[in-house]
């Protein structure tokens, strides 16, 4: 799919910055925090435009955020017709973020009475790279 297709798709119209935030994204194996993203655009970008571009992106469900902790937040495209409810893994060594859709959340025993309306779950450990 075409960093544009994937716009029209979400109801978006074509802005250079949107196709390029999309295109980065698409290119990306893992999830990319906003500084990452920054690094693979122009130094003359508007910070100001990027950052009202991901909020969009993500109020429109074009991406997800995945929050390890304070320092560590991250975003990730959302496949059409892929669920967001899955653990993160987080490599603690190099800050890697992947998503783990084909793992299912954990349930837990809720005390009566209780709902669920989000669950963050992130696995920490080492990546691949890092095992070496
Ligand atoms: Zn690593
Ligand atoms: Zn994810």
């Amino acid at each position: 799919m075409e960093a544009n297709d994937f716009l029209s798709e979400f109801g978006l119209s074509r802005t250079a910055i949107r196709t390029k935030l999309v295109q980065i994204l698409m290119d990306a194996n893992e999830a990319l925090s906003s500084k990452e993203i920054e690094a693979f655009l122009d130094d003359n970008i508007d910070r100001v435009t990027l950052y009202r571009t991901i909020k969009l992106f993500e109020e429109k469900k074009l991406i997800h955020k995945i929050v390890v902790d304070e320092q560590i937040t991250k975003y990730r495209l959302i496949k059409p017709n892929k669920n967001t409810e899955h653990p993160h893994f987080h490599c603690v060594r190099c800050d890697k973020v992947v998503c783990l859709p084909d793992t299912p959340l954990p349930c837990c025993d809720l005390p009566e009475g209780f709902s669920v309306s989000n669950q963050n779950t992130i696995i920490e450990g080492t990546c691949q790279k890092c095992n070496k």
